[in-house]
């Protein structure tokens, strides 16, 4: 008899990717199988049962596969936050430090109204400095961000610590250390 196979089971890992020295978590390979794209996003939603979420905001490029499944299954509505320059009207602009240098992450001014309940999801959880930015996009425009969900979190790198300390709910699918 085999043992079922978890979220953990379909994701690759990818020594030296992007460059030396980095171990890269792949998660094509959990999106490609349906039963394993179907099992993350089904576990993402689970603690948020009975929770009212109006939107579910995605982060560029693999929390839209993952923000758009959940936001379909959920009915609601899906807002990219997307890397500069991308998004075609008035956007809201956050930068934040990257290991070498600078990114800004941007949202649509009118994606979001005042009051709406919105849960923020993305494929992994490292420093924290892209769900941070997200996170400060959405409260600019006046949402309650009620969580944040990732297939991964890598807490060695502080990502979850920064957000609970910003008083943001995390939760996680599978955690590497
Ligand atoms: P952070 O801002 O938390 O340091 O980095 C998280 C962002 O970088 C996420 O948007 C995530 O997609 C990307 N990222 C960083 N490392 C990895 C990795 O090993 N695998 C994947 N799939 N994404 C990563």
């Amino acid at each position: 008899r085999h043992a079922q196979k978890s979220v953990k089971d379909y994701i690759r890992t990818i020594v030296d990717f992007p460059k030396e020295g980095i171990i890269f978590r792949d998660v094509t390979t959990l999106f490609q199988d349906a039963r394993g794209f179907r099992m993350a996003v089904d576990q993402l939603l689970s603690p948020y049962a009975g929770e009212q979420i109006d939107k579910v905001v995605g982060l560029e490029a693999r929390g839209f596969i993952l923000g758009g499944a959940v936001a379909h299954q959920l009915t609601v509505g899906f807002v990219p936050i997307r890397k500069k320059g991308k998004l075609p009207g008035a956007v809201l602009s956050e930068a934040y430090q990257l290991e070498y240098g600078e990114a800004v992450m941007e949202i649509h001014d009118d994606a979001i109204k005042p009051g709406e309940r919105v849960l923020i999801v993305d494929d992994l959880l490292a420093t924290g400095g892209t769900a941070k930015a997200a996170i400060k996009l959405c409260e600019r425009l006046g949402a309650e961000v009620i969580g944040c969900a990732f297939v991964i979190d890598l807490p060695d790198l502080g990502g979850r610590k920064l957000l609970e300390d910003g008083g943001v709910d995390v939760f996680s699918l599978v955690s590497y250390d």
